[in-house]
């Protein structure tokens, strides 16, 4: 079931988890270790990241470093498919231009649509660890965007080799990422979202958000969505956090601000476990004020924390 169809059909906010490949020489039991104890609060749906090759320098035997190209967590269409078979749950497999050409992402989009995937998130990808800014494969796709135009073309029948007049037609339902506190490389807001509603006008039915800890962030970001013409459902995402060094760590990478009252609380703490405890609080503060909003669904990045999740989410659903 597309996951527009699970929010119009809701009578009220749905759950769902997002989690990411295990490294490759993990059996898929880690993914079910995961997601077992979760599956108590019956997600509507679940995401699975997709992630690119990275190269690596290896040391050889004579001291020298060797230029190694790994995928380190493959399997995003296999996790996808063990999941709607194992738990008979919808899976939102993330598909990314970078590191993939149109004929690979194609073929995944073929794969993804034989194993009875009607769901993905098309999104860019960040630029590679020894890159700078993002540069997309030659021959693939630069901008989201683009990535979304080739699956809505897979959605009419049209494949990359002209010589397919009629193909089959796929049917997925295609959700695109936004972001609250505007993606990092965005001059501003309203740029950014020029971008974001141009995905929307070429076919994305929904958006999930980036983090963010600050609940009026999202809040703003929706009634700046609404007035420059976005309609389509907001799903927050959510992250929990659980060290001191995140405190750091995250708005680094992720471009969100914590709020003060948070980092005060989380400043006050003496070990990770007293931190846990109050990035717990908070995801459960967060959730209910967001469900007591209305929104859609609450979307929580699991990321190796589900413990931590368990416990904040069993105090909502
Ligand atoms: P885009 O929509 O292409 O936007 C990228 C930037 O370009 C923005 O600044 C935008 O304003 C600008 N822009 C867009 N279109 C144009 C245009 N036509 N001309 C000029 N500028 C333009 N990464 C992964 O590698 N794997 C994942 O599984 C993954 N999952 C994610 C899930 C969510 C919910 C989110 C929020 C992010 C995820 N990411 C993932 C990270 C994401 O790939 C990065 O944030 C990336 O930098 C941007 O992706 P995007 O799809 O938003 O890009």
């Amino acid at each position: 079931m597309k996951v527009i169809d699970h929010i119009n059909s809701a009578k009220s906010t749905l759950v769902s988890f997002e989690i990411l490949p295990p490294l490759k020489g993990k059996t898929i039991n880690s993914i079910y270790d995961h997601l077992d104890p979760l599956m108590e609060f019956k997600p509507s749906f679940i995401n699975v990241t997709y992630h690119r090759s990275e190269f690596v320098f290896k040391k050889k035997a004579d001291g020298t470093f060797e230029k190694v190209e790994v995928r380190k967590r493959p399997g995003t269409v296999g996790i996808c498919a063990a999941i709607m078979n194992h738990y008979h749950v919808d899976a939102v497999p993330h598909l990314i231009c970078g590191g993939f050409n149109k004929r690979e992402t194609e073929d995944a989009l073929i794969d993804l649509n034989f194993i009875g995937c009607d769901n993905v998130l098309v999104l860019r990808g960040d630029a590679a660890k020894n890159e700078t800014n993002f540069e997309p494969e030659p021959g693939g796709n630069k901008y989201a965007i683009d990535l979304l135009k080739q699956t809505v073309n897979l959605n009419n029948g049209i494949y990359l080799e002209e010589d397919i007049r009629e193909g089959f037609r796929t049917n997925f339902c295609i959700g695109v990422a936004g972001y609250p506190e505007k993606h990092f490389e965005a001059p501003n807001l309203e740029n950014d979202l020029s971008h974001l509603k141009a995905k929307v006008d070429a076919g994305a039915e929904y958006i999930t958000t980036q983090m963010f800890f600050n609940n009026q962030k999202y809040f703003e970001f929706v009634d700046a969505c609404r007035a420059a013409g976005i309609t389509v459902p907001i799903i927050p995402g959510l992250k929990p956090l659980t060290s001191k060094k995140q405190m750091t760590v995250i708005p680094r990478t992720f471009h969100v601000d914590l709020p003060s009252e948070f980092s005060n609380e989380i400043i006050k703490c003496k070990t990770d476990l007293e931190v846990e405890k109050v990035g717990t609080d908070w995801l459960i503060h967060q959730s209910k004020e967001l469900k007591k909003a209305g929104v859609p669904v609450l979307h929580y990045y699991t990321l190796g924390k589900p413990r931590v999740i368990y416990n904040a989410v069993k105090e909502i659903f």
